[in-house]
């Protein structure tokens, strides 16, 4: 493929490929430069740096003002050179400010006034300084830092007698200090005084890790800004205004607060968190950073404390929030051993870059949904080291029954009502016990319920209706029930049970969970997890906590491409069908997947498919059908992953012999055998097996083929159209030479699920590759055969 420079000025020639300066990201090839820049945190930063530099143009630097000098003052004495658009006055001591105008030219206009007098005071005007823009990384989530404080944590480790003392010391050492804690007091107290200024009868609450005795030092500082009081002050204040006629409100305070700007009754909560920031901004001394994000599923307003080095969130109507940390308090207390597992596994997963997204969006678990996942794994030990959810309402007495917004919160307020669990298993196996839990997690196909303590088939929420139904028998009261957005990780909330708590997560960090919780599970196994090592090596937790970096992972190559189970992104159709089926949904799904893939080779890719080789296996297939049952047999299991099929396997080599054709068409409409697919427990299912040759390098040049079909249309992204994709494989068949000796490969699907992920697997193999181009064939496939077969899934042509 030509290789052209990329044109962005951020994106530099590197010896291993690109770095784009703004992102500071090491780019491998060109396509992941194209994907780079048209990211979101690519555009993002460019568009910050933009509107840095224009107001840096606009705006002029202004000392030798005092406190009593306020933002009103400034921007009427500077509105003579031009209309001010902001003045952002240094709140701690008061000293200068910068002056932004609408306009570079009026910059020239006050710079040129020989002199500035305001309130008897002479101020200095000088032009803003440029600064370069530069994106400074979060030292929380810096590797280097994290680094430094392992290298420290981990003779510590060493020299302590058992895994249980490893995890007790984890605890001492990064839980929250006395000083932080009576800090972060008086930080909310200063909060409370002057929000209730502004908000009347307001209250600022906290929650999150900073409360639920899961915090690591320096975590973020959660708060919740309750205005419900406020609301009903604002009300009373209206009534009473409206009698007495225009004027004050009794206590005189509506008239010059900023609060007489908004009805808290009818604003909407953008509205409100715009409010709060300027607050901050104006009248907090030391915070700064503020911005609202408003994006978020609970929109919140970020700051930063300067002394403290604190990251600070405000968010509104969290009520929900603030009880989940009650819920995980009460747990805490109930349970001894739950504080030093979740510490230890925050940590682990913080090791491993799995969870703690460093600005709190992104494809990470967050440390909440990590503790639920432990919270979890200790309802389904045995015996329970926690109960459920439901169990603990059951526990709660008449006057702690808890709804909010409709959902049944209830749990006992006090730790002694929670009877002591009869599971005496020590941490060190715990710990274990939940990477092997999770090692073997069919995360695809289930809903996690921490209200039941089980998990729930994802089938049954595929179906708006019956959701729907199922939702208002628990809980009636809901009136607008929705169902959780189904992802490759579903993780219901304990009392919001519409809310996946994982919901952010892609199929790339479920994964990445996945096979670290393999390693661990497999490393837990060993002398050198249980056991002190005599010759001082790093053992227990400090080999578990070691980074990615540290241990050696050689990962032999196969030639294996997964389709992962992804219900969300499944079309409705699809989800009803699966829905229908119940405990057979996963052999629907794999039916309809193989029919997929074959048209995929077969139609997008023209791979001619060998009829004679192409076989399926059916109850007439006299060889291996017994192995064949076995391997189907066990796809009902729900807790038992289907065997491997190999090439060298006896199913592979009764298929490939078997009489029957695959298909006999090449037409687009080909399915497996045409004939539906057969249920488990109603015979046995068909499993195709593909011999296939490919003539010609059809992945070679696919983009640039794709840009000339397109033309003056917009270009649509690789795998996204089955049409335009075989059009491309045949403008290149057309144009290039067919290969001397064409590619010859056996493809042979394979579905785990249950005691696995539930994914279809494709291995492949070249039987005939002279040319040596069967690497780069995979390499190919590998990307292009999942999202090319999502989306003939998605055009219900792979309906068998
Ligand atoms: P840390 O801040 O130490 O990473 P945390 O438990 O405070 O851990 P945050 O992400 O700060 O986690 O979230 C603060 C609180 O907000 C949580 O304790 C929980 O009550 C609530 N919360 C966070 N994420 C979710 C979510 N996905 N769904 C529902 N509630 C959430
Ligand atoms: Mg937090």
């Amino acid at each position: 493929m030509a290789s052209t420079a990329p044109s962005d000025s951020d994106i530099q020639t590197t010896s291993r490929g690109f770095c784009c300066t703004l992102c500071h990201v090491n780019l491998p090839n060109l396509p992941s430069v194209d994907q780079h820049v048209k990211g979101r945190k690519h555009r993002t930063l460019s568009t910050v740096r933009s509107t840095r530099k224009s107001h840096e143009e606009r705006s002029v630097f202004v000392s030798g003002i005092k406190p009593e000098v306020s933002q009103t003052d400034l921007t009427e004495y500077f509105q003579q050179f031009g209309a001010v658009t902001d003045v952002i006055v240094d709140k701690d001591r008061g000293l200068y400010a910068i002056v932004q105008f609408g306009e570079s030219e009026s910059i020239q206009a006050a710079l040129s006034c020989a002199e500035h007098r305001l309130k008897g005071l002479r101020l200095r005007v000088k032009p803003r300084e440029k600064k370069e823009f530069k994106l400074i990384p979060k030292k929380k989530n810096d590797p280097q830092n994290l680094q430094r404080i392992f290298d420290r944590l981990k003779p510590e480790l060493c020299q302590l007698p058992s895994v249980d003392s490893q995890m007790k010391f984890i605890v001492e050492r990064l839980q929250l200090g006395e000083n932080e804690k009576k800090a972060r007091g008086l930080v909310v107290q200063l909060l409370q005084e002057v929000f209730v200024e502004f908000f009347p009868d307001s209250q600022i609450l906290l929650f999150g890790s900073s409360v639920n005795t899961f915090g690591f030092h320096a975590c973020d500082l959660d708060l919740f800004l309750d205005l419900e009081n406020t609301k009903t002050f604002q009300a009373k204040a209206k009534t009473s205004t409206e009698q007495a006629g225009e004027g004050m409100s009794d206590d005189g305070r509506s008239e010059d607060s900023i609060l007489s700007d908004i009805d808290l009754s009818t604003a909407s909560p953008a509205e409100v968190l715009e409010l709060v920031a300027t607050i901050l901004r104006r009248c907090v001394p030391s915070v700064h950073k503020v911005h609202v994000v408003s994006s978020a599923r609970l929109p919140v307003v970020k700051f930063h404390h300067r002394e403290l080095n604190l990251q600070g969130d405000i968010t509104l109507n969290n009520r929900l929030g603030v009880r989940n940390t009650r819920f995980l308090q009460l747990l805490s207390g109930a349970e001894e051993r739950l504080r030093p597992l979740v510490f230890a596994i925050r940590y682990w997963a913080r090791q491993k870059h799995l969870a703690g997204n460093p600005s709190g969006a992104g494809p990470l678990l967050n440390n909440y949904a990590l503790t639920l996942l432990m919270v979890f794994f200790l309802q389904n030990s045995q015996p329970a080291v926690l109960p459920t959810v439901d169990q603990l309402r059951d526990m709660a007495c008449e006057e702690e029954e808890c709804v909010i917004e409709g959902w049944n919160c209830t749990f006992p307020s006090q730790p002694i009502a929670v009877p002591p669990s009869k599971n005496t298993q020590d941490l060190c196996s715990l710990l274990a016990g939940f990477f092997s839990f999770y090692a073997h997690f069919d995360f695809a196909s289930s809903v996690i319920s921490l209200r039941e303590g089980r998990a729930l088939p994802v089938a049954s929420f595929l179906s708006q209706d019956k959701d729907d139904e199922r939702m208002q028998e628990e809980q009636p009261s809901k009136s607008d029930p929705h169902r959780p957005k189904l992802g490759p990780l579903n993780l219901l909330d304990p009392f919001e049970l519409s809310h996946n708590v994982a919901g952010n997560l892609n199929e790339r960090s479920l994964r990445n969970l996945q096979k670290e919780c393999q390693e661990a599970e497999k490393y837990c196994r060993s002398l050198r997890y249980q056991r002190k090592s005599t010759k001082g090596k790093s053992w227990g937790l400090a080999r578990l906590f070691a980074p990615p970096g540290d241990v050696q992972q050689a990962k032999p190559e196969q030639l294996v491409i997964s389709i992962p189970f992804s219900s969300a992104s499944l079309p409705e159709v699809l989800r009803t069908e699966l829905h229908s089926a119940g405990d057979a949904f996963r052999q629907l799904w794999f039916q309809k997947v193989c029919s997929a893939v074959e048209i995929v080779l077969r139609t997008v890719l023209k791979c001619h498919l060998d009829a004679s080789a192409a076989a399926v296996l059916s109850e007439d297939s006299a060889v291996g059908v017994e192995e064949m049952e076995t391997t189907a047999s066990s796809l009902n299991d729900s807790t038992q992953s289907v065997e491997s099929l190999s090439e060298s396997s006896p199913q592979c080599a009764a298929a490939a012999g078997a009489k029957r054709p695959l298909s006999s068409g090449s037409d687009s409409s080909v399915s497996p055998r045409g004939k539906k697919p057969r249920l488990a427990g109603r015979g046995k299912p068909e499993f195709p097996l593909w011999t296939c040759v490919q003539k010609h390098m059809v992945w070679l040049g696919r983009r640039k083929v794709r840009r000339e079909l397109m033309k003056d249309t917009d270009c649509r992204p690789e795998g996204s159209c089955m049409e335009l994709e075989s059009q491309v494989s045949a403008s290149i068949a057309e144009k290039e030479p067919e290969l001397k000796e064409p590619l010859e490969f056996k493809v042979c699907p394979q579905m785990v699920g249950g005691a696995e992920n539930t994914r279809a697997l494709l291995k492949l193999r070249p039987s005939s590759d002279e040319a040596g181009i069967f690497q780069d064939f995979f390499h190919f496939l590998e990307a292009f055969l999942p999202k090319m077969v999502e989306t003939v899934l998605e055009k219900g042509a792979g309906s068998a």
